[in-house]
C-alpha cells in the first residue's frame, strides 16, 4: 500500500513555521517518490492563515480551530487530531524537533505503540521502507535508520529540505475540534515571554553570534547592532550564555538551539564541535577572530583574522554606508 504521510504544522504568530514548512518539503518529495500522498495538520485558535501557507506545499491540509490548544497544553490536542487522521490511512507522522513537536512524537508513540525516529535530517526510500539520517556525536556521524515497521512517527530537523511550494496550492479543510485531548492537557495560566526569546533564531535568515571572546554582556552590543543592521537575530555560544551575559535561549549548538539561516556571522567564537552541532547547516559561515588557527576558520566560507573590537564596528560602519548612512 502505498505511503500517507501526515505533516504536524506548527504555528507561530499566526504563521505556518519554517520548520513546517521544509517538513511538509519533504514530506510531499517522499509522497511523489513512493506513489503515495502527503496531508498536513494546523491546529489552533486561529489556523486559517497558517493552514493556507502549509498549503503551498501539500495537496491537502486539515484545519483545526480549536480554543481549548490555546487555553490548554497545545500537543495533547494537536496529537489527538492527528490520531483522527490516522483512521484515513496515514502511515507516517512527521513532526518538528521543537518542544511541541516532540510532545506530539511522544504522545502519539504512547497512544499508538508506533515507534519514533528523532532528528532526522533527511529521509529516503529503499523499497517501501523508510530510510532515515540522523546526525550524530555532534555532527561527528550520520546514521542511517531502517523503519522496519509499515508505519513510524519521524521528527525532523531544521535543514532536512528547503521549503519549496508545490506550485499549486491544495485544499484545505476546516474541521470542529475531536473534543477531548490524547491525554488529559494542563490548563495554561500565564504565558511569559522569556527573555531574548523575541526573536526566533531557527526562522533567521541572518544569525549573528557572540561567543566569549566578546568580553562580557557589553560585548554583545556590538552583535546586536549588526544583528539590527543585516535584519538578523542575535546568537550566542554556551560559553557566553554560562558566563551569564545573554539568555540561554540564544544558545547555539548541541545543548541549544540548531540553526540554518543564509548567512552566520560569528564573533568571537572558537568553533567548537558542540557549536558546530547547531550551525554547520548554515549556507554562508563568516567568522571574525584573532586567532589564526581558531577550529572555526575549517568550517568558515570567509575567515576573517582580527580583533573583533575592531573588525566589528568597521563593518557596522560600512554596512551604514553603503545605506547611505
Ligand atoms: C556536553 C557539551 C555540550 C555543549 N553544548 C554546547 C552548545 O550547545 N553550544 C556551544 O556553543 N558550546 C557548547 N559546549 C561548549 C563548547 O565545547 C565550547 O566550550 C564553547 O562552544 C566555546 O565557546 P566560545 O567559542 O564562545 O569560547 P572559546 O572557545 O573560549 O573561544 C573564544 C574565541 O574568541 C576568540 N577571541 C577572543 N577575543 C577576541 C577578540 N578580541 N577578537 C576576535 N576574537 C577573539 C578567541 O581566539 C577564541 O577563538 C558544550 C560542551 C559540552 C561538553
Amino acid at each position: 500500500m502505498p505511503p500517507t504521510l501526515l505533516v504536524i504544522g506548527e504555528v507561530a504568530d499566526g504563521h505556518l513555521t519554517k520548520l513546517s514548512a521544509e517538513i511538509a518539503t519533504l514530506a510531499a518529495g517522499l509522497a511523489g517518490s513512493s506513489g503515495g500522498t502527503a496531508l498536513g495538520l494546523i491546529v489552533d485558535a486561529a489556523p486559517d492563515g497558517a493552514a493556507a501557507e502549509l498549503a503551498a506545499y501539500l495537496p491537502r491540509v486539515v484545519s483545526v480551530a480549536s480554543a481549548a490548544a490555546a487555553d490548554e497544553v497545545w500537543a495533547p490536542h494537536a496529537a489527538a487530531e492527528a490520531r483522527r487522521l490516522l483512521d484515513e490511512g496515514v502511515t507516517h507522522v512527521l513532526a518538528g524537533v521543537t518542544n511541541d513537536g516532540r510532545d506530539v512524537a511522544g504522545l502519539l508513540c504512547g497512544a499508538l505503540g508506533w515507534g519514533v525516529l528523532a532528528n532526522a535530517a533527511g529521509a529516503t526510500w529503499e523499497g517501501e521502507r523508510l530510510v532515515v539520517e540522523a546526525v550524530v556525536l555532534a555532527g561527528k556521524a550520520i546514521t542511517r535508520s531502517t523503519v522496519d515497521a509499515p508505519s513510524a512517527i519521524v521528527t525532523v530537523t531544521p535543514g532536512a529540505a528547503d521549503a519549496v511550494g508545490s506550485g499549486a496550492p491544495g485544499r484545505v479543510e476546516s474541521r470542529e475540534p475531536a473534543g477531548s485531548p490524547v491525554v488529559p492537557a494542563a490548563r495554561v495560566l500565564e504565558r511569559v515571554a522569556e527573555a531574548g526569546a523575541e526573536a526566533s533564531l531557527e526562522e533567521a535568515n541572518v544569525v549573528v553570534v557572540g561567543g566569549r571572546g566578546v568580553g562580557g554582556p557589553e560585548g554583545f552590543e556590538l552583535v546586536d547592532e549588526l544583528a539590527g543592521l543585516l535584519g538578523g537575530v542575535t546568537g550566542a555560544s554556551r560559553a557566553a550564555v554560562d558566563a551569564g551575559w545573554i539568555p540561554y535561549a540564544r544558545q547555539i549548538g548541541q545543548t541549544g538551539k540548531v540553526v540554518r539561516p543564509a548567512l552566520y556571522l560569528s564573533l568571537g567564537v572558537s568553533g567548537a564541535m558542540q557549536h558546530r552541532a547547531g550551525m554547520q547547516g548554515s549556507q554562508n559561515v563568516i567568522a571574525i577572530n584573532r586567532d589564526p588557527d581558531a577550529p572555526v576558520a575549517e568550517i568558515a566560507d570567509l575567515f576573517v583574522v582580527g580583533d573583533l573590537f575592531a573588525v566589528g564596528p568597521a563593518l557596522s560602519a560600512e554596512i551604514r554606508a553603503r545605506r547611505g548612512g
